[in-house]
Parts: structure tokens; sequence; C-alpha cells
């Protein structure tokens, strides 16, 4: 399958799947930016899937790239899933030549381009927040020291390796044609060990997840318990929005972790965030500094969210809080 223009490598995605075999969200925005990449390099794109039955997932990925190997693997299913993907992607990718290797950065993309990187001896850049294609190679944004820093990195003299990228921080779109779709026949036996999975918790979610919210409403320690959550609940269902918080508010027992947003809880991108006694602190900052428009009520006009937001109204949240949501029942 190799055509000219993969002289210069192709921009491969190892991509990931839901439990009900779609195509992870995470995995379409990747698929984007290697489809860019790919753009940009003069090189093309190409993905993988693998899973016990790849199928659907394997023609949404053709969405977005030219070329995808899709390997119907049983043991993806009932196993740790990385461990395998990482080996049977590695064979793959063995035999072509990668320019990069993307992966999501959440906990599975992050074990595939960790054990992607020791068997084909590659290096790794984590956690990109920006990738665009520079001097024949990638040039990898990267926040650091908790989002104090922002670094550019690229893999030296003509190296190529792999990049987990951070959910988010690409808008997944499709391609204008369709991709190709091989079958692959898993190719010898597994090596490595193998994490059987016996028990499986799913964490009940919110009525609407954070990470797909086109409107968020935020509540941090200005909240003061977990009453102060229900004004929080109430603005965000009028505004059809879901409901996020701060670790401080997580910390403190008054809403779940999974709705935490910021360097240690999960990076959005809505249209609108409205934080409600939420200081801005860099740490939750790098985890909603995307979003479109940004709003908060705090009644402290010199918070750090004042420097970065849209807008602040300084007050008491519960007072703003309240006249808004009226305002806003009384437009419904
Ligand atoms: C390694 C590390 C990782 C971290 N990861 C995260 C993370 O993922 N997400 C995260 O959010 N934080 C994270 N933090 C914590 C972060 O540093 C802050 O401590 C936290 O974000 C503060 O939360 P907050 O804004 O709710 O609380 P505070 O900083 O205490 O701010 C509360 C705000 O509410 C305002 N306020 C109080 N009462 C009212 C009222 N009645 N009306 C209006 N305004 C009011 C105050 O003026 C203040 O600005 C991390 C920290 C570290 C060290």
């Amino acid at each position: 399958m190799a055509g000219a223009k993969d002289a210069k490598g192709t921009i491969w995605v190892v991509a990931e799947t839901n439990a009900d075999g779609s195509l992870a969200k995470s995995s379409t925005e990747v698929a984007t930016l290697a489809r860019t990449l790919a753009e940009a390099a003069g090189a093309s794109a190409a993905g993988i899937v693998i899973a016990a039955d790849p199928k659907a997932a394997a023609a949404e990925l053709a969405g977005y790239v030219a070329r995808v190997v899709a390997v119907a693997e049983p043991k993806a299913a009932g196993y740790a899933w990385a461990q395998v993907a990482a080996q049977r992607a590695a064979a793959i990718l063995a035999s072509e030549s990668p320019a990069v290797i993307l992966t999501g950065a959440g906990p599975d993309g992050r074990d595939v381009a960790g054990t992607l990187s020791a068997l084909l001896e590659r290096p790794v850049l984590v956690n990109a927040t920006a990738v665009a294609w520079k001097d024949g190679g990638p040039s990898v944004e990267m926040s650091v020291f908790g989002g104090k820093l922002i670094t550019t990195s690229a893999f030296v003299d003509g190296e190529w390796g792999i990049v987990t990228v951070r959910p988010n921080v690409v808008t997944a779109e499709e391609a204008g044609s369709k991709g190709k779709v091989e079958t692959q026949a898993p190719a010898g036996d597994l090596d490595l060990p193998l994490v059987k999975v016996v028990d499986q918790i799913t964490e009940a979610a919110a009525a609407l997840p954070i990470e797909e919210a086109r409107v968020i409403v935020a509540g941090g320690r200005g909240v003061g318990g977990p009453d102060g959550f229900a004004l929080v609940r109430e603005i965000a269902a009028v505004l059809g929005g879901a409901v996020g918080a701060t670790r401080a508010a997580v910390d403190s027992g008054w809403i779940p972790y999974n709705q935490q947003i910021g360097q240690t809880g999960k990076i959005v991108k809505p249209q609108l965030y409205l934080a409600l006694g939420i200081s801005g602190a860099i740490q939750h900052k790098v985890g909603m500094q995307t979003a479109g428009t940004i709003i908060g009520i705090n009644r402290d006009p010199d918070a750090p969210i004042a420097e970065f937001a849209d807008l602040v109204v300084v007050g008491d949240l519960f007072e703003v809080g309240k006249a808004l949501l009226a305002e806003l029942k009384s437009r419904a």
C-alpha cells in the first residue's frame, strides 16, 4: 500500500473505541490532527483500529484519514486493551514508515504510547496541547509545571516518535472524502504479558458528560458546600449545560471527581463556561481556557480569573446567580 506520499512517512493514529464499538471522541480529534499534519507535511494520514469487532470504529475513522487498518483481535475484549493494542499496532507499524504516531492522552492512549515506545524503541512527547508541522517533523506544545510554562519540543535530527494529544485541544472534523479500510488478521502470538479484566465498575455519570457539553456551569470553593451546588445545577439545567467543579470542591466531597476540571481533572472546551466562586488557579485554567466565552461570578475583582475571563461579574454568587436564574427562566 506504500504510495509516493509515503516517501516522507505517514502520520499514524492508534485509535480507541467506546464500549459500544464506536470510535472514541478523543480519536476523532487525534485523527483530525493527523490529517491536518499530513496536509502540512505533504504526506498521508492513516489509522489503526484494534478491537474484538473493529468494523464500526474503522468505518468511522475512515471518515477522517485516507487509510485505516482494522484488526479483529478477540483478546482486545476481556484483557486490558492497551497491552493488546500496542503489540498488534507495533507489528503493523514495524513494516510501515511512520513520520509520527499519534495517540490520545487518556489512560489507554498513554499506555499504548508507552508500550509502543518500548517495542519500537522510539521517543514519546506527552500531553500535547498543540502540534504543528515544522522543519520536517512535529513541533509539539506541552503545558508543564502545572500549566505555568508552555514548552515547544521536537524529535532530534530526523528521528520520528510518538506524541500523545490531550483531549479537547483539537476540534474533530471529518474529511471531504472517505478513506479505505483494510482488514488484517492478527499475526502471531502476543508475547508480552496481558492483564485480565476481572471486574468493571461504571461510575454513575453526570446527566450530560462535561467533555461534550456546549455549556458548562462550574462551582468552586466559593459555593460554600454541597448545598451550594443546587444553584449551579439549576443554572446548568436552564442553559441545557453540564455541571463542572474545581478540585477544591471535589476534594471537599461536595461533588464527584468525574466533574473535576483542570490539570488533574478533565479538559473541556464548551462554547460557554460560567464559573461561580472559582478563583481561576492555573491548575483549573489549563482545563478550561479554550472555552469559547468564559464568564466568572466572583466577589473578588482581583481573582486570577479576571485576567483571562471574557467577563467577570463582581458580587456574591448567590445573589448574582439567583438573579441570573430568574432572568433565564423568564426568557425560557
Ligand atoms: C498538582 C496540582 C494539581 C491540581 N489540579 C487541579 C485541577 O485539576 N482542578 C482544579 O480546579 N484545581 C486543581 N488544583 C488546585 C488549584 O491549585 C486550586 O487550589 C483550586 O483550583 C482552587 O479552587 P477554587 O477556585 O474553587 O477555590 P479558591 O481558590 O479558594 O477560590 C474560591 C473563589 O471563590 C470566591 N468566592 C468565595 N465566596 C464567594 C461568594 N459568596 N460569591 C462570589 N465569589 C465567592 C473567592 O473570591 C475565590 O476567588 C491543583 C493543585 C495542584 C498543586
